[in-house]
């Protein structure tokens, strides 16, 4: 069975492996990946692994890669380890591809151009998996300092960065209402704030931490949660469903939806999302209802391009609706895994002349159910292409009473997807 020392075991034997002959091609088709997350760190490593002849660029404003899926149990100490990391110098100098780390502020299209920090680069191709942006308009205006306000006291913890400043706040946390926000969708891993709910729960309970947390919800919640949280947690945890966020005031602690006025000692603000802001920079929202720039990426969905522009190529969560029949893909780690891999395989054949052969992503996400004793579910969506050429889903939903380390095989699985040299 692997354990999670195991894993990290795994993940520090991939970080030492420097011995790689392969180098970045000088001259070749260059072609520019940015964001460093799941889905750009596959796509590096594909094009290096697959197609010598290109030159490689990841461009990370991060100097490290750190991992979402498994935050929540570490949140809580159930993991005992560091979380995973990986310097992003040592993992390029392993693969053969060039890193720089700088914040890309703009890209010229036409001319084929990425300003990345002070330098200007060129590119034949461009990968663009850059992530989400929070967007806290719809609930606290363009008040800034209410936004710098909530960002810096009540961070979400869906970013890499902030994932130590949630821990140390749940430390601190001796007791009173710790309010939580569920967003509305589209929004990064829908699962996981209940996931997290139900690891905050345990934590109250077994600390006896005179606590409650109060999940404020504008979906439905998801089914074998809502059962979690009245069958075992009903001391600690009041779940709010249908909740519209309707004023939100970080300075007196309160929130106000259509129904409820809640006063909190501590909050974990999980605002609204859409695509990174380079997106936006980029051009490249899709339109929403009104015409007018929406929140995630415009591409077509047999191929990854953007639309209308066949340089540029656009992976994981950043993207927007890829079928009628259901919208977006899942933002799971998995699916932007398998999406890095298929533009960095589109580029490959398109560099070389050659047809694209189509392929379509699947996700598979873990969750922890409860914590004493372990329970997991399994999420797995499919997809295929229908005669009428739109891309159709199919979801599964497997409990198990008694997980033996499948999350953490499948985790090392993506990591060596991402890292192996
Ligand atoms: C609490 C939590 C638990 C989760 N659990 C799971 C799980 O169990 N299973 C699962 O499959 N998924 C899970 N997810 C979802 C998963 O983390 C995301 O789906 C995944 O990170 C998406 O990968 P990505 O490559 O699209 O974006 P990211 O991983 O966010 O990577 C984007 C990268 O781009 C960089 N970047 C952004 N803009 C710029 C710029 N302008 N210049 C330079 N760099 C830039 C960022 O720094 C970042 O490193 C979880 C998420 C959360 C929040």
């Amino acid at each position: 069975m692997a354990t999670r020392r195991d894993f990290l075991a795994g993940g520090l034997a991939l970080a030492a492996g420097h011995a790689c002959g392969q180098s970045n091609a000088v001259g070749g088709q260059r072609v520019l990946v940015v964001g460093g997350g799941w889905g750009g760190l596959t796509a590096a490593r594909r094009l290096r692994q697959t197609a010598p002849e290109l030159e490689v660029t990841l461009i990370e404003r991060e100097a490290a890669f750190r991992s979402l899926p498994l935050s929540n149990a570490w949140l809580v100490g159930r993991t005992p380890e560091a979380l995973p990391r990986q310097d992003y110098a040592i993992a390029a100098r392993g693969l053969g591809y060039r890193y720089l780390q700088a914040e890309v502020t703009a890209i010229d299209r036409e001319r084929r151009r990425v300003q990345a920090g002070p330098d200007t680069l060129a590119y034949d191709w461009l990968i663009l998996a850059a992530g989400i942006r929070y967007d806290y308009a719809p609930w606290l205006g363009d008040d800034a300092r209410a936004i710098e306000t909530v960002r810096r006291l009540y961070p979400a913890g869906y970013v890499v960065g902030e994932l130590e400043a949630l821990q140390r706040k749940l430390a601190q946390f001796k007791g009173g209402v710790l309010l939580m926000t569920v967003p509305p969708g589209p929004a990064r891993c829908p699962p996981a704030p209940y996931e997290r709910a139900m690891m905050i729960a345990w934590w109250l309970k077994t600390r006896r931490i005179p606590g409650r947390l109060v999940l404020v919800d504008a979906g439905g919640g998801m089914q074998r949660f809502n059962r979690v949280f009245v069958e075992r947690y009903r001391d600690q945890v009041q779940h709010l469903t249908h909740a519209t966020v309707k004023a939100l005031d970080p300075f007196a602690r309160t929130l106000a939806t259509e129904f409820d006025a809640i006063r909190f000692d501590d909050a974990i603000i999980i605002p609204p999302q859409g695509a990174a802001d380079i997106v936006r920079q980029a051009g490249l929202l899709e339109p929403d209802a009104a015409g007018k720039p929406g929140a995630w990426a415009a591409f077509d969905p047999l191929h990854l391009h953007a639309a209308g522009d066949e340089r540029l190529f656009l992976v994981g969560d950043l993207l927007g609706r890829a079928s009628p029949l259901f919208g977006a893909y899942p933002k799971s780690a998995h699916m932007a895994a398998r999406l890095g891999r298929i533009a960095a395989d589109e580029i490959i054949a398109r560099s070389r002349g050659k047809m694209p052969v189509q392929a379509l992503p699947e996700s598979v996400c873990h969750l922890y159910t409860d914590v004493d004793p372990m329970e997991a579910m399994r999420i797995d969506a499919q997809y295929r292409v229908r005669g009428d050429g739109l891309i159709t889903q199919t979801v599964r939903q497997h409990e198990d009473p008694q997980p033996r380390g499948e999350d953490l095989v499948w985790v090392q699985g993506l990591y060596r997807e991402m890292l192996a040299p």
